[in-house]
């Protein structure tokens, strides 16, 4: 016999386990059940796939056993079970990815119930009702079992063990019953069958109890939708995806025909922890005929609808299809192209329907969306329509492309946004002084995706969209923009002259008609990499050539009339270099960019308020 201690990761899962945080006790038995089903569900697959592996999947099924005598619980299956590696990695470690920023998040926070369940508690539950336990499995590639023994304290035992079964059982010596604790009798034959029901009643393998069957097996999307309560889906969707919350929205599409299929799907109240990390997961199960076939078919749901779970069940696919032929199969990317129009058009109805689930939906999942404005080129107008942003309109109150089009001005012909670090570097920006003058709205975007996306985005309901700090912003009335070009032409030669000072910043120096009160901006060519953009791909360590951009003058500022005298006067002198200078520099200032040269800034700047006492 071996002891082993726990990976700290899991030490301090247990500990939150045993000092139980988490109100509902009951819920450890789902977990045993879950993963029993998962276990037989794995072991009739691989009898699929290996021939000749020594297994009986003739009766497979879940047994609950309960000693009133000893106060004992056991949860047995004859399902795949584990080698004794397996019980090292799987049950001393908790492989997940995301587990430390779990932790970390879990000590923050105030609602650790919310947070546990999202990170699905799993096996470490039993600690919650258990002073010990203790897990008998065996894998059919070995003939000899395995015993595991613990008290959720910083240890466990191994040993193997002759003549264990096939599966695994697992056995809890149950803490006294104390109902102020939430510690039922989990010996109860009422008790157990009552939590069975609530939360395994649609587990597609037969759960016994006394050998009677207690669960009715019922798969919940071959059932009417009428016949189905909320709670059931609930139970499921947290049988499926961990997510302890219920669920925003469920989905259910049914195909007949030629291909017949059912689909239940959910849409979540809260981004699963995984949304945005590297390994993370995305699909539905796939079920064939009622038998699961298996997790995250990443077939039938695109990246960026990676937050849907579900179910889809298949009738005339063969139940060892493999990942690979889903992937080039026809018939399953029509399934996924109509599984996709129904996600989105779902969430289009939310948000004239119910607009707060719509808000929560878009808070938790909307930058993932979005990256399908990139990856979905057919659906693009489809997934225009569901998106958000926040804009100048309200401070909080984000709006669709819809509502902004109709709020849009006489005159505004194109829709107006700006990219951008934070909201508060954009709206002190000097890119937004003409429009505000002109009461335009301007869409304020700040997810790092927002920078990928427009550039492949053109119109929305015909409108263009436009960056008020890329090309030319045409906001001009016919009369102002002769005046205009009269101007260009007096200023012409300062203008030629600051191209040339400032020639190792900036490509062109030219007139601006997006100023009101700032003297000067930066902005960008149509095709240019944004200044955040740019940041971003030197950050993933990408070599680009220097980007200059364009210097914009305020012709009616004064500080530009002056120097524009001053050229006139006495052209070329270093003084008036300098002076060109630090107008670049506020301008760069202004857009909440950073100076090449800071130190040769200050210096410039104090010799000059130096003159000015
Ligand atoms: P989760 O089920 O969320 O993965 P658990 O802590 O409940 O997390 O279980 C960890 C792993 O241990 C499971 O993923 C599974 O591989 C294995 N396991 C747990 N129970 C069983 C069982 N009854 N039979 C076979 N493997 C099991």
């Amino acid at each position: 016999m071996e002891t082993l201690e726990f990976q700290s990761e899991a030490r301090q899962l247990l500990q939150l386990m045993i000092h139980s945080i988490y109100s509902n006790k009951d819920t450890f038995l789902r977990e045993l059940i879950s993963n029993a089903s998962d276990a037989l569900d794995k072991l009739r697959l691989e009898t699929f796939r290996d021939k000749d592996l020594d297994a009986d999947i003739s009766d497979l099924h879940i047994t609950i056993e309960a000693d009133t005598e000893q106060r004992t619980l056991t949860v047995r299956d004859n399902g795949i079970g584990m080698t004794r590696e397996d019980v090292v990695r799987l049950i001393g470690t908790i492989a997940k990815s995301g587990t430390a920023e779990f932790l970390r998040k879990l000590k923050e926070s105030d609602q650790s119930q919310d947070l546990i369940g999202q990170f699905g508690i799993g096996f470490y539950s039993t600690f919650m009702v258990a002073d010990k336990v203790t897990l008998v499995t065996r894998h059919p590639h070995s003939a000899q079992g395995v015993r595991w023994e613990s008290t959720g304290e910083s240890t466990y035992t191994i040993e193997d063990v002759e003549d264990a079964p096939q599966g695994t059982s697992v056995t809890l010596h149950l803490k006294p019953a104390d109902a102020e604790d939430n510690l039922a009798d989990y010996t109860s034959t009422a008790k157990i069958t009552e939590i069975v029901k609530r939360y395994s009643d649609f587990i597609t393998w037969p759960v016994r109890l006394e050998d009677k069957e207690i669960n009715s097996r019922k798969a919940l999307w071959a059932r009417p939708s009428s016949e189905v309560t909320e709670e059931e889906y609930a139970e499921f969707y947290r049988h499926i995806s961990h997510d302890w919350n219920a669920p925003l929205e469920t989905i259910r599409m049914q195909a007949e025909g030629t291909f017949e299929y059912q689909a239940l799907l959910f849409l979540p109240s809260q981004a699963p922890l995984d949304l945005f990390m590297r390994e993370r997961k995305r699909g539905v199960q796939l079920y064939v005929k009622r038998v699961f076939v298996m997790d995250d078919c990443e077939a039938l749901m695109p990246e960026y609808l990676r937050f849907v779970k579900g179910v889809v069940d298949a009738q005339d696919l063969s139940l060892n299809v493999s990942r690979e032929i889903l992937q080039q199969d026809r018939q399953i990317q029509l399934m996924r192209r109509r599984l996709v129009k129904k996600v989105l058009s779902t969430i289009k109805s939310m948000m004239t329907d119910k607009p707060e689930s719509y808000a929560t939906l878009w808070r938790e999942v909307g930058a993932a969306i979005k990256e399908g404005l990139i990856q979905d080129t057919e659906n693009r107008d489809a997934i225009l329509a569901i998106c958000s942003f926040a804009s100048t309109h309200s401070a909080d109150e984000p709006t669709s492309l819809a509502q902004y089009v109709e709020r849009m001005k006489e005159g505004q012909e194109h829709i107006y946004y700006m990219t951008g670090d934070s909201r508060a570097t954009i709206e002190n920006s000097p890119h937004l002084e003409a429009l505000r003058a002109k009461d335009y709205e301007v869409l304020i975007l700040t997810d790092p995706i927002d920078e990928m996306w427009v550039d492949s985005v053109p119109a929305f309901d015909g409108k263009q969209l436009q960056s008020i700090a890329k090309g030319q912003v045409d906001l001009e009335t016919e009369e102002e923009k002769s005046a205009n070009e009269e101007r260009e032409k007096d200023f012409a030669d300062l203008l030629t002259w600051l191209a040339e000072t400032l020639s190792e910043n900036v490509k062109q120096v030219r007139l601006s008609t997006r100023l009101t009160t700032s003297p000067a901006c930066i902005v960008g060519d149509t095709h240019d990499l944004t200044p955040t953009l740019e940041k971003m791909y030197r950050a993933m360590g990408q070599e680009l050539p220097q980007i200059k951009r364009i210097l914009e003058l305020n012709p009616t500022h004064p500080l530009v009339e002056g120097l524009h005298k001053a050229f006139a006067e006495r052209s070329g002198s270093d003084e008036l270099a300098e002076t060109a200078e630090l107008i670049y520099g506020m301008a760069l200032l202004a857009e909440g960019g950073e100076l090449g040269d800071a130190s040769r800034f200050v210096r410039l700047l104090a010799n000059r308020l130096e003159r000015t006492l």
